[in-house]
This record gives structure tokens, C-alpha cells and sequence, in this order.
């Protein structure tokens, strides 16, 4: 029984856990000890002593004990039971709006009470409100907490109480147990100054008093710092045994004939920026070689990574190979469509299309074409790698804007884009500039290429706030901007997160605007349209028949009408920095001077003044995406589906981030030094979660 690894004790084994509390701790993500003894205290409270009822302040944390000397309901307001409690110093009422017959029966007169909460003052002198408190039995003497005391995370209908009831046994199972074993060879975990993991784990659930209790709680305590570095090792680890089985994979060599490049770049108004040159060197290097390239190409809004794509599409397909571009959205997967069909077509090169609302006879089709290979470049959303798609020679596939595929989408594909031994090679392109410490962890198994800088002749964008009262000047300003033959973009931004609402809050704003702007041609795009209806708007608002673009966040990525200056983004207050910088990067792409006016709805609280102000000053995207993350937190920073691979049990990418360079080191030294501990680690950190791990 013993030699049990804690990971398959059940909860149900604990006392007191049956199957509805089960229940009840799954909904924390808690399914065994193992679980329990991950899940973190939110933080501490000291009921090591006794405080006297007379020397308590307003707002004191404290713990009481006095006998009661009342215990009546009171009819007010709101019905209370009201008990008072006395020791020698003085008296105090505790109150409970909610409480049972049971409860009020238990609470007599005489009894001794010992009680904790946060001192109020109240009608009758101070009051507590819902202290957790035990009724003493008066023969014995209850010592008190010799630890500080947590408080966990918790669910509705599963008590403080009972939570540490449970976890203090997981913590006795625990000890003089090997159960929880610390993979940690001991002079690797002396090298890396770790402390042993059992120490760590009960240093987290009963820090001793001696312990400041600002260590435990403002700051990290060192436990659960010890934990994070394990988890945050963990996830290091996977992602870099990804990276280096990848090299041991085949992938097919690719290597270009330069005249297919050459007579591309000739075809094209611009010649390439040096951050263009550098990344199509990069990525041309990686394609030649014999292991699959694993690449991020990270460029700023605007930066045009879109024309390093179509290089890269052109190496795959010049050395005898497919190609598959994969964007998040319909709208962006069309423009792409529309753009490489205008630069491959004049090349002799077959572009296909594939969405989920593709019709059955032209999948059909293009079935044939791919598994023929007359279809060079395939483009489409994640249709792309649905089953029945079946590729001749795909040699290389493309992913835009990652950031909008989870991490977990990106591993996965990689998989099933796999044919026989042979890898396809990857390349993965994002907007969103990763802050350094987030690339550590979700991309440590992507070499990185940045183009940093804009094509030239680029005039900065000027934003401005403006409160939704002046709504009538900005439409003025709509109207002047379009009167001198430029374009605009009327966005409305997300409600509630329900796409329905927003398609139809934009319609509504449609109808207002049409009827305040009658001489302009005004039409509308959301979600919600076909595809074809949204291909002929952006193509129409492409060649200028529309001049005021009403749109959904929609276009928030990829959508490029160089002709279009001036944006309006409605409440503005609901969306991230990164978005808002990413719907911004739709204008200034031109010579002309763009203005962004972000509109908000009065009251503004000062928190989305600040990040307004952000947006306000900067148009850099990585300076934004640094203030994002620290104002948001990195789970909303790379959006919700993200959830994978970034969503830790313990460690926190924005508190922990200072131990992501010793992480990174230390994973240098277990993949050389101790590769029998990887496994084990990753089993417990990351368990089921992943499973595409290649062998
Ligand atoms: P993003 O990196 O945001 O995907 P795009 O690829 O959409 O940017 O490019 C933005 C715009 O810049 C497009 O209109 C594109 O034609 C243009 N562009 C790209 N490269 C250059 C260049 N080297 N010089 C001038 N304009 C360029
Ligand atoms: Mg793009």
C-alpha cells in the first residue's frame, strides 16, 4: 500500500470525502491526494494566539474566545442572529444573516466560543460578520493553531473548514512516506539551491509561525516558489524534448530554384525591408535542411510577414513540394486567398481554397487537386487538417496568427500534418508580440525569427481618446476624411462575449450611421455573414466602392486596405492592449495620416484610463503587450484558447517570471546531466495533457 504513488489515491480514501465532496474538489481541479497537495493556499491567516476582545481595532484579523452572554434574532432589515461573546476585557457580537435552527440552537448562553474574523464596527459596538468559529467543550483545553492557518481557493458549497481538513490528512499521508517522490537527485537540487519537495509542500500548507506571515502572503512563500520552479521546469522540459525530437524527425530538403523567387519579387511595388531579407535567409536555411523547421516569425502589425510567407510557399513549391497556409479566421484565410491568388496565379501556380463552409462538390474538387498535387497552396482555416484532406507532397505548412491557435492546436497539427516518417516543415507567424517571459515558456521549442522594423514611408498613427458624447464631431470627421478619398473603419467591439450581440449591436449602428452619413456608401461585416457576402464587402471596401467600413472585432487581424486612415473603435474599455493595438495596425499603412479614435462610454474607470493611455502613447507592440500583460495577466493576454499548455497549477507566469532564467538553465543541465528525471517530471506536471509527444 505504501509504495502507492499518491497520484492514484482517490479523495474518496480521505475521511470524511465521499462522493458528492469528490464532486465538489473536481470542480478545483482536484481528482487525487496528489492534486490536493498542488492545490496553493491564496493566502495565510495567524490563529497561533488569542486576542484579548478589549484591545481589538476596527479592521483586526483576530482570533477571539469569550463565553456567550446572548444569542438573540433580531427583525430588521434583514433578519440576523446576533450572539455576544465576553471575556474579561470586553464584549463583541457576532452576527450571522445566514444561519440555521440547528446553528442558533448550538450558540447557547454559557457556552465558550472560539472564533476568528475581521473586526467591524457595528450598531452595537463591534461586531463580526460570518467568523468561522467552533463551540469548545468546556472540559478540555483546545490548543491553538502551531501554524499559520490557509486559506484555499475554493467553490461554492465546499467550506474553508473541510478544505483543510483534507488537505492537513493528505499532508500526515505525506509524512514519513515516500510517496511524493522528489525527482531531484540531491546534488542537482543542491546545485540549483531547491529545497526537497516534501519540505517545500508542507512549508506551503502549514508554514510555521516563526515565518513572517507578509512572507507567505504579499510575497512568494518559498515553498510555493519551489513548486513553481518544478512545474515551470516541467513544462521547459516538454516543450525542448519537442524541439529536439523534431530534429531527430525526417523532413523533406527543400531547395529552391531561385527563379521562381526572383520572378516573384520582381512582381511586387516594394522591394523587401532588411527584416524581410533576414527571415526569408532564416527560414530558407531551415527548409534546405534534413529535420523539420520549427519557426515563429514575429513581426509587429504591419510589418509584412504575409510576403515572407508567400517566399517561404514559393520555396516549398519550387522544390517539388505543397504548401498549406492556415489562418484563425474565415475573413483572414479570404484575404490571403484574394493575395496569393493575384501573386501566383501570373507564376502558373494553383491556389485552392478550403473552409468548414466550403460546398461538398468544390471539397471534391479540391480534394482531387491536392491528392493529384496540381493544388500547390492550399489555404484555409483549421479545415485544412481535417481528416479525409489528404496532401500528395506537403513540404511545408504555414499557421498565421498563432496566437489565436492554442498552444495545444499548434502540437496537435504538427502530428496530423505528419505523412509517414516525413514532417512537413512549419512556420508559424504572429502579430501579437510575445513578451519575452511568455515566449520562454509557450514557444521554447520555436527558433524565432523578428522582423523589426515597418516598410518605409509608414506616418505614425495618432490616436485620441474621446468620450462617446462627442460621437457627432467624430462623424464629422468621418465625413471630411472621406470626402478626401480616404476610407474608414467603424468598429464595434465585443458585448458580453455573445458574437450575436455584437453582430447585431453592429447592425444597429449601421442603420444610425447610414441615416448621419447619407452621402457616403456605408456597409457592414461581422461574424455572422456568409462567406461570399463577406468576401464581396471586403473585396468592394478593397477597391474603395465602400467607404465606411462598419465591422465586428472581426478584422482585428490581417485585413490590409492600405487606402483606409481613420478607425473608430467603440468602447474601446472592453478590449485588451494587444487587441486594441492589433485592430489599430488595420490603418496606417500607407503614407497618408491615420488617426484611431477610440470612442468610451462615460463613467471610465481609472484602471481603463490608464490602459487607454497606453494605447494612447504607443505604438509599439511589444511595449503594449508588456503593459497588457502586466495589467491582465498572460492567460488573457494570448487570449482564452490559449488555455493549454499556459494554464499552471501553481506557478504564475507574471509573479514567477524572474525564476524563467534559472528555469531555462536549469533545463539545460537535466537534459544533459539527468535525462532519467524528465519523464517523471512531465507525468506530474502535465499528466494527460499531452500525448503528442513523439517518440
Ligand atoms: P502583417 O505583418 O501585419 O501581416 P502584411 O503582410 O499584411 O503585414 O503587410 C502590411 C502591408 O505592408 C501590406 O499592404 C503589404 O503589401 C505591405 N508591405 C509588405 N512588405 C512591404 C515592403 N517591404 N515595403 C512596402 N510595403 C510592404
Ligand atoms: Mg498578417
Amino acid at each position: 500500500m505504501h509504495s502507492e504513488p499518491i497520484h492514484h489515491i482517490p479523495l474518496t480514501r480521505l475521511k470524511g470525502v465521499g462522493s458528492a465532496l469528490e464532486r465538489k474538489f473536481n470542480q478545483l481541479g482536484i481528482y487525487n491526494v496528489q492534486d490536493l497537495l498542488f492545490h496553493i493556499p491564496l493566502r495565510y491567516e495567524d490563529r497561533t494566539k488569542i486576542s484579548s476582545i478589549g484591545k481589538v481595532t476596527i479592521g483586526d484579523q483576530v482570533q477571539l474566545q469569550g463565553e456567550i452572554v446572548n444569542n438573540t434574532v433580531r427583525f430588521g432589515r434583514r433578519r440576523s442572529l446576533n450572539c455576544v461573546i465576553g471575556d474579561n476585557t470586553g464584549f463583541i457580537t457576532l452576527r450571522f444573516f445566514h444561519f440555521s435552527a440547528a446553528q442558533k440552537e448550538a450558540l447557547q448562553t454559557g457556552k465558550q466560543v472560539r472564533c476568528f474574523g475581521e473586526a467591524k464596527r457595528g450598531r452595537s459596538g463591534f461586531e463580526m460578520y460570518h467568523p468561522e468559529y467552533s463551540i469548545l467543550d468546556d472540559s478540555v483545553n483546545k490548543p491553538v493553531a502551531d501554524s499559520l492557518t490557509p486559506i484555499y481557493p475554493t467553490t461554492e458549497g465546499l467550506q474553508q473548514g473541510r478544505l483543510r481538513n483534507v488537505a492537513r490528512q493528505a499532508l500526515k499521508m505525506l509524512e514519513g512516506s515516500d510517496q511524493v517522490q522528489d525527482y531531484f537527485p540531491p546534488e542537482l537540487a543542491h546545485q540549483l539551491g531547491l529545497q526537497r519537495l516534501t519540505e517545500a509542500i508542507k512549508l506551503v500548507h502549514q508554514p510555521p509561525i516563526d515565518i513572517a506571515i507578509s512572507l507567505t502572503n504579499e510575497t512568494v512563500n518559498p515553498g510555493q516558489k519551489r513548486l513553481a520552479f518544478e512545474e515551470l521546469l516541467a513544462h521547459r522540459l516538454c516543450m525542448r524534448r519537442l524541439r529536439n525530437d523534431s530534429r531527430t524527425q525526417s523532413a523533406p530538403q527543400l531547395r529552391a530554384a531561385d527563379e521562381l523567387i526572383s520572378s516573384y519579387l520582381r512582381t511586387l511595388p516594394f522591394t523587401l525591408t532588411r527584416g524581410q531579407q533576414k527571415a526569408y535567409q532564416q527560414i530558407a536555411q531551415d527548409l534546405a535542411s534534413a529535420s523539420p523547421m520549427l519557426r515563429l516569425l514575429q513581426g509587429d502589425v504591419g510589418s509584412g510577414k504575409t510576403v515572407v510567407a508567400a517566399l517561404s510557399a514559393l520555396h516549398a513549391i519550387a522544390s517539388g513540394y505543397q504548401a498549406a497556409l492556415m489562418a484563425p479566421t474565415e475573413i483572414l484565410a479570404e484575404q490571403h486567398l484574394l493575395n496569393f491568388k493575384n501573386w501566383f496565379t501570373p507564376l502558373g501556380i494553383k491556389v485552392g481554397w478550403l473552409s468548414g463552409r466550403s460546398k461538398a462538390s468544390e471539397r471534391r474538387q479540391l480534394l482531387d487537386n491536392l491528392a493529384d498535387g496540381s493544388c500547390k497552396l492550399l489555404i484555409g482555416t483549421h479545415a485544412l487538417f481535417q481528416n479525409d484532406v489528404a496532401y500528395l507532397r506537403l513540404g511545408l505548412v504555414i499557421i498565421d496568427e498563432q496566437h489565436r491557435f492554442g498552444v495545444h492546436q499548434r502540437l496537435a497539427l504538427r502530428e496530423k500534418a505528419a505523412t509517414g516518417d516525413i514532417n512537413p516543415h512549419q512556420l508559424v507567424m504572429t502579430a501579437t508580440p510575445i513578451p519575452r517571459t511568455l515566449a520562454m515558456s509557450a514557444y521554447a521549442d520555436l527558433d524565432t525569427s523578428v522582423i523589426s522594423e515597418l516598410p518605409p514611408g509608414r506616418t505614425p498613427i495618432n490616436t485620441a481618446i474621446i468620450s462617446s458624447a462627442r460621437r457627432d464631431e467624430v462623424i464629422e470627421r468621418i465625413y471630411e476624411a472621406c470626402s478626401k478619398g480616404s476610407q474608414a473603419y467603424w468598429v464595434c467591439t465585443l458585448i458580453e462575449e455573445s458574437e450575436a450581440l455584437q453582430c447585431q449591436a453592429a447592425e444597429v449602428t449601421m442603420e444610425r450611421l447610414v441615416k448621419q452619413l447619407p452621402n457616403l456608401t456605408i456597409d457592414i461585416i461581422h461574424g455572422r455573414m456568409k462567406s461570399k457576402q463577406k468576401t464581396e464587402v471586403m473585396e468592394h471596401f478593397k477597391i474603395g466602392k465602400i467607404q465606411l467600413l462598419v465591422a465586428t472585432t472581426v478584422i482585428e487581424v490581417g485585413v490590409d486596405v492600405p487606402n483606409a486612415s481613420l478607425m473608430v473603435i467603440e468602447n474601446p474599455e472592453r478590449l485588451g492592449l494587444s487587441q486594441l493595438h492589433q485592430l489599430r495596425g488595420r490603418i496606417g499603412r500607407s503614407s497618408i495620416e491615420s488617426h484611431c479614435l477610440l470612442l468610451y462610454q462615460t463613467p471610465l474607470s481609472d484602471a481603463s484610463k490608464q490602459r487607454l493611455q497606453v494605447i494612447r502613447e504607443s505604438t509599439d507592440g511589444f511595449h503594449i503587450a508588456e503593459k497588457d500583460l502586466e495589467l491582465r495577466g498572460p492567460g488573457q493576454v494570448l487570449g482564452t484558447q490559449q488555455a493549454g499548455l499556459m494554464t499552471f497549477r501553481v506557478a504564475d507566469i507574471t509573479r514567477d517570471a524572474e525564476l524563467l532564467g534559472e528555469v531555462r538553465d536549469a533545463a539545460e543541465i537535466v537534459l544533459q546531466q539527468y535525462p532519467e528525471i524528465i519523464d517523471p517530471l512531465i507525468n506530474r506536471w502535465l499528466g494527460g495533457r499531452i500525448n503528442y509527444a513523439k517518440v
